[in-house]
């Protein structure tokens, strides 16, 4: 069987001065854009995506320097902003807000292919054996990244140039086939996500919450604070801005790692891989009396695993199970069924079966529950 996947390949980019600032009139000109449409889905709610479309022929007549830059990133940046408002309208989201010139930027080009006499025109090209990719306007530009690699295989559907700190990164966005069998050998297993263990299997086998995220925590606190007395907009606060997002930066990119290690080791010798459910989970983190930042990392990191076991998944064709949100997976008890509601409370460590006595520590018990969930839902 045949399945089509989007990958994402993310490059560093390396602009010239002159193409760093076509790169930032292109951040401009996208945020005016997204500022303006925005101003009048306020005023008119019933604006449709293509009402806003229209718009943009009249806005370059009157603002010629939006025909300096690439339009698919102008169009683009109107149907982010209607994804924006659809998310609010799902309740997943706030209401779009107005960008602002010190925020993370970028802009996302499309991928336009036409023939002319016979000649083949492609407006994004990567070549990894010159490390350079080919965009609308600014033609080559040097890129870092996937030294293994020296081709990209798959269909380029659009690129994103963004900012980051006092980065640039480009990242191609490609469409892949993927050769999906049946699995070889039919190895489950449970795992248990959480904040005391970052994850437990129902082999027993336990991965610890690692010690950077405290290292970044209070790094990112300290900046925060510094932020906060700073006058808004001044040299002094984009400055420290961007060294926040650099901790940010760095936290992710560890964060990362660390996942992907131990997605791998679980994927190893197993072929269906079951878990959680987290949005249950993510709602105890916040009743849990944790600090705002604490919170945060924590549901990023949980959100991580399930995208990179999801992914890894995918790619080694292995079966990836979630059981559902309400099922109760740290109170039954793996051993007799026995519901035991003192479990609610996520400060108890171990569980005491009331019905049959079975002592067993919390995270373990759980991933042996969420295992045979998994099973039962697979096998039905
Ligand atoms: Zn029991």
């Amino acid at each position: 069987m045949i399945m089509k996947i989007h990958r994402a390949y993310k490059f560093r980019l390396y602009p010239t001065k002159e193409q760093v600032v076509y790169i930032r009139k292109t951040f401009g000109c996208t945020r005016f854009v997204y500022n303006y449409c925005l101003d009048l889905k306020r005023k008119n709610k019933y604006l449709t995506k293509f009402d806003l479309m229209k718009e943009l022929p009249k806005l370059k007549k009157e603002y010629p320097f939006l025909k300096e830059v690439d339009s698919s990133s102008l169009q683009n940046t109107i149907t982010d902003l209607m994804v924006g408002f659809k998310k609010h309208e799902k309740g997943i989201g706030g209401y779009p807000k107005f960008k602002k010139k010190d925020e993370k930027e970028g802009f996302r080009t499309n991928f336009i292919t036409s023939s002319y006499k016979g000649r083949v025109y492609e407006n994004i090209k990567v070549n990894l054996v010159r490390r350079v990719i080919e965009l609308p306007k600014l033609k080559c530009v040097k890129i870092r990244g996937y030294r293994n690699l020296d081709n990209i295989n798959g269909r380029i559907l659009n690129a994103t140039i963004s900012e980051v700190g006092t980065r640039f990164y480009v990242s191609v966005c490609v469409e892949e086939e993927l050769e999906v069998s049946e699995p070889s050998n039919n190895q489950a297993v449970g795992i248990d996500i959480g904040v005391k263990n970052l994850v437990v299997t129902s082999n027993k086998e336990y991965y610890g919450n690692p010690k950077y995220l405290d290292k970044y925590e209070r790094k990112i606190k300290r900046l925060q604070q510094e932020l906060s007395r700073k006058a808004k907009a001044s040299k002094n606060y984009i400055k420290c801005k961007k060294k926040l997002e650099e901790v940010y930066r760095k936290l992710k990119n560890a964060r990362k790692k660390t996942v992907e290690k131990i997605v791998s080791n679980i994927t190893r010798n197993h072929d269906i891989i079951i878990a959680e459910n987290l949005q249950v989970k993510k709602m105890l983190v916040h009743n849990n009396n944790h600090k705002h930042l604490r919170k945060e990392i924590t549901n990023a990191t949980f959100s991580e695993i399930i995208r990179i076991l999801k992914y890894k998944c995918l790619w080694l064709n292995k079966i990836f199970i979630q059981v559902s949100p309400y099922y109760p997976s740290s109170q039954i008890c793996s051993k007799c069924g026995n519901r035991n509601e003192e479990m609610k409370d996520i400060r108890v460590r171990e569980l005491k079966c009331s019905k049959c006595g079975l002592e067993i520590e919390r995270d373990y018990n759980a991933s042996i529950n969420i295992l045979n969930e998994g099973l039962r839902c697979y096998n039905n």
